[in-house]
């Protein structure tokens, strides 16, 4: 028995460390923008931790919030009697919502 046994070049198991970027980055839901964790506020509530939207697009969102059509405060038939006093002639066309808790028919 020739006993040869051919040994089999091991190959070095290569270490390949794939360098983890520092700064973890998230989409905005608002903007769509890829921006890193910084530009997103804290949510305790969300999977990550962070808020779907950048701070930019909540501070823009917020704002608009505050400064939204004053005409809303109107109801559809008090915003008629004012235009009919101002001498508007013509038709009008409003879609009211309607809120129906089905539970309670
Ligand atoms: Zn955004």
């Amino acid at each position: 028995m020739n006993g040869t046994t051919a040994r089999k070049a091991v190959e070095p198991e290569k270490e390949e460390r794939t360098l983890i970027p520092i700064e973890k980055t998230k989409k905005c839901q608002g903007c769509g923008r890829t921006l890193p964790l910084t530009e997103f506020s804290r949510h305790w509530r969300s999977k990550d931790g962070y808020m779907e939207e950048c701070k930019e697009c909540r501070r823009r969102r917020t704002s608009a919030a505050t400064s939204s059509n004053p005409l809303e405060k109107f109801t559809a038939r008090q915003l008629m009697l004012e235009l009919k006093t101002r001498g508007y002639k013509g038709t009008l066309e409003y879609v009211e919502v309607h809120h129906i808790n089905l539970s309670t028919i």
